[in-house]
């Protein structure tokens, strides 16, 4: 039987984000889980392994919303 990925993102079910059926948090474009004012990025948000770098980039997107979203800013 060939690996298989799995994405432990219990912790995201139990704040009741919606969560692909692949297992990987659903989220808008700047990081944003359906639930108000959690965020996710890397890979518990993607449906494939990531790397480092898009990791990092996803994380400073995400950070950028929460930023906006707190201050009212928008960009
Ligand atoms: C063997 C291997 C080799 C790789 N080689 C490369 C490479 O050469 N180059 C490259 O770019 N990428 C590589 N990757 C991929 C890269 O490691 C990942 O894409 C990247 O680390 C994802 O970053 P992340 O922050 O999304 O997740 P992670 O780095 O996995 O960080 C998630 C963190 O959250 C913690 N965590 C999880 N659940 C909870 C919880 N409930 N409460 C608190 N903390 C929690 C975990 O312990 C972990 O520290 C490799 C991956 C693997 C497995």
């Amino acid at each position: 039987m060939p690996p298989r990925f799995t994405w432990p993102n219990l912790f995201a079910e139990h704040l009741d984000c919606d969560i692909h059926e692949n297992g990987r948090i659903i989220t808008d474009e700047l990081g944003r889980a359906s639930q108000r004012n959690i965020y996710a990025a890397g890979e518990g948000a993607q449906l494939a392994p990531s790397s480092l770098m898009i990791s990092a980039a996803e994380g400073n997107k995400a950070a950028g919303a929460v930023n906006m979203d707190i201050t009212d800013e928008r960009f």
